[in-house]
């Protein structure tokens, strides 16, 4: 608690940890004029209705106050020192999970200045026709990523107009209620956060705070001792690019030509799925032309399968713009009900292009085996082709570190459909653990 009280004119109206595409969104909302009237939506499977869809607020209600009070300054403070959405998972060829048309701001208002449409526009010449040629409603990770980047620049030019500003390379480190002289009510609270690179701290006063701050990696709990940690042999999906080629380096370069490289991913989700792939020309651009053991890499899942995330029309409408209202009006049973019912669209699931592009390299490793065993032909070519594998029913139930720098680390398994339990060594481990 803070007794200090600041100038009304020092403090901003919303302040908000983290400059993702959630707040991304929310500062192009306070820099744009909202549509008249708000558009609404249809919802074809009932779920909103079935919510409550009633406890909607009156939003034209809304916008005619917001009118009467003028532009809010706004604030958003990112420890990154630039915009970046989720850069250790930006692999070559990867895709959105769902339409551009789920941009930024379309759906809020579909004339904004800073739709997916709008950034295609931007180029010269303009990239709008042939993306439209694509006949796709999913571009690349890469490409959106950079429609993200690029409405982060606009936003912060036209957030300063208003007086605010966008704090990159700032971690906030505390949020605190600041109690008036007069009255014991919180009206304002102190945001401080630290500068990055320097440490310096800066203090900042709002009147509303808005927590964006995304997920945090999780790492299965046995491989996140001290040991295993400082070992430097687990990596998560989120810092993949970041960490894959350094790793790779300090294994390769040692490797002993008496056995193979062995890589262990973990999870069942988009992000297992697409390391598993990526892994595969990661780790043959490091191997010596004349690798004696195959590299493995080895997908180990809980489940008996890889199951497709549903993105049916109807369960789609679990992201539709009412939605958020509509969840937030129910109890924290409703609410939980509606996760529990919402899982089949983005847990331990992988999207079925991404599955069918795992089977067709499974497969097609699987010919050129069978071709050169039956030809008695030379496995030098396959060696540096790192063999994929799906491992089904596997459960983690301990870790031990390497021995040494050039050791593997041990994984104890447990196998959930025959009850067997086993000790794997594996060089390096990749979390898709969420
Ligand atoms: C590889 C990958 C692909 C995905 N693809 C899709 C997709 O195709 N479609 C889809 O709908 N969703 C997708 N997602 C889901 C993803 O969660 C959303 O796309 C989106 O990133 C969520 O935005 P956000 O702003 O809530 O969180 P984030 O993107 O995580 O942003 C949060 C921001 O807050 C910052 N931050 C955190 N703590 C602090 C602090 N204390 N101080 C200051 N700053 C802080 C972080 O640095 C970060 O920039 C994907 C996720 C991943 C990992």
């Amino acid at each position: 608690m803070s007794q200090t009280t600041p100038e009304l004119s020092d403090c901003y109206d919303v302040l908000a940890c983290g400059f993702g595409p959630a707040s991304l969104a929310l500062a192009i909302a306070l820099v744009e004029p909202s549509p008249n009237p708000t558009p609404t939506y249809s919802s074809l499977g009932g779920l909103q209705e079935a919510l409550g869809r009633a406890s909607s607020p009156d939003k034209d209600a809304q916008r005619s106050r917001a009118a009467e009070r003028g532009p809010l300054k706004a604030c958003f403070i990112e420890k990154q020192e630039q915009f970046k959405w989720h850069p250790g998972m930006m692999l070559e060829g990867s895709n959105m999970q769902i339409s551009f048309l789920k941009d930024l701001a379309t759906l809020r208002n579909p004339q904004s200045a800073y739709t997916f449409l709008v950034y295609l526009a931007s180029f010269t010449p303009s990239r709008l026709v042939s993306y439209i040629s694509r006949e796709t409603f999913t571009p690349s990770r890469r490409e959106f990523s950079d429609y993200l980047a690029w409405a982060a620049r606009k936003v912060e030019g036209d957030l300063a107009t208003q007086g605010g500003q966008v704090a990159f390379g700032e971690e906030v480190v505390a949020v605190e209620a600041v109690v008036g002289n007069e009255s014991s009510d919180v009206r304002i609270l102190k945001v401080t956060s630290r500068d990055v690179k320097t440490g310096a701290t800066t203090e900042r006063f709002t009147r509303n705070i808005v927590l964006s701050t995304g997920g945090s990696p999780r790492l299965p709990h046995h491989l996140s001792t001290p040991d295993i940690e400082a070992s430097g042999r687990v990596i998560h999906s989120s810092a993949f690019l970041d960490r894959i080629h350094p790793a790779l380096d300090s294994l390769t370069a040692p490797l002993p030509a008496s056995r193979a490289l062995r890589v262990a991913v973990l999870g069942a989700g988009q992000s297992a799925a697409e390391t598993f792939l990526a892994l595969r020309d990661a780790i043959a651009s490091h191997l010596p032309a004349d690798v004696e053991h195959r590299p493995q890499i080895d997908l180990l899942i809980r489940s008996a399968t890889l199951r497709p995330a549903d993105d049916s029309a109807s369960t789609n409408e679990v992201f539709d713009p009412g939605m958020s209202q509509a969840v937030y009006g129910v109890d924290s049973t409703g609410r939980s009900v509606m996760l529990q019912a919402a899982k089949a669209t983005n847990y331990s699931v992988a999207n079925p292009h991404t599955l069918a592009a795992m089977y067709e390299t499974l497969y097609a490793q699987q010919v050129e085996v069978d071709i050169a065993t039956r030809d008695n032909a030379s496995f030098a070519k396959i060696n540096r082709d790192p063999k994929l594998a799906i491992r089904p029913f596997i459960e983690l139930t301990g870790a031990r570190p390497p021995a040494s720098a050039d050791a593997p680390l041990t994984l104890e398994l447990w196998h959930s459909a025959t009850s067997l339990r086993s000790s794997d060594e594996y060089d390096l481990v990749i979390c898709g653990t969420g």
